[in-house]
């Protein structure tokens, strides 16, 4: 296991987490992990942070104003000293990774896929992509029909449409899009 799982039903991890990693101050997490750094994934949401594990043990669950239920049970927990945190990060959707991803491709889609819309991008690939098509910027859109939702926008927007309209360029495909279907086309 790469990931150390925080229940936010059970743990007010989206309070919590701010004020520790601003505090730089170390809390306790359920679990242990055998990689270099260890990244916190809130369970139903994804990947929100990278930790520092400081040490490990085996006790009766460490103190905490944020546990959101009480429990006397034993278990493993880490203490951890927060790296990083972003509650915007790719990695929060779901299907951005998934059991058998390994510690190496979570650093690399944590470290690099920062803001990039899907796993199938990493950043410099995404980057490439809105370059190729920030060469079409300055061109005005030729039709005001996008040709993925066939949303004609000028029924909108009057004769502000034909600007309102992205290039999008796939491998084998150009086209002429709305921007909200540019914006999913980027996601798939
Ligand atoms: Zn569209
Ligand atoms: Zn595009």
């Amino acid at each position: 296991m790469n990931r150390l799982r925080i229940d936010p039903g059970a743990f007010d991890a989206w309070s919590a987490l701010p004020v520790y990693f601003q505090e730089q101050s170390p809390f306790y997490v359920e679990g242990d992990v055998a990689t270099p750094t260890a990244f916190i994934e809130l369970i139903g949401h994804g990947i929100v942070a990278e930790a520092e594990v400081l040490l490990v043990e085996t006790t009766q669950r460490p103190d905490d104003r944020y546990w959101l239920e009480p429990s006397v049970a034993t278990g493993v927990y880490s203490l951890v000293d927060l790296l990083a945190l972003d509650f915007h990060h790719p990695l929060l959707r779901l299907g951005t990774y998934d059991e058998a991803t390994d510690y190496d491709t979570l650093k690399r889609l944590w470290d690099e896929g920062y803001r990039v819309p899907s796993r199938r991008w990493s950043r410099s690939a995404y980057e490439a992509h809105l370059a190729r098509e920030r060469q079409f910027e300055h061109r005005v859109s030729p039709t005001t029909v996008c040709a993925y939702c066939a949303l004609d926008l000028s029924d909108f927007y009057g004769p502000l449409a034909n600007r309102l309209m992205e290039y999008h360029i796939d491998a084998d495909e150009e086209m002429w899009v709305c921007p909200t279907c540019h914006k999913a086309l980027h996601y798939k």
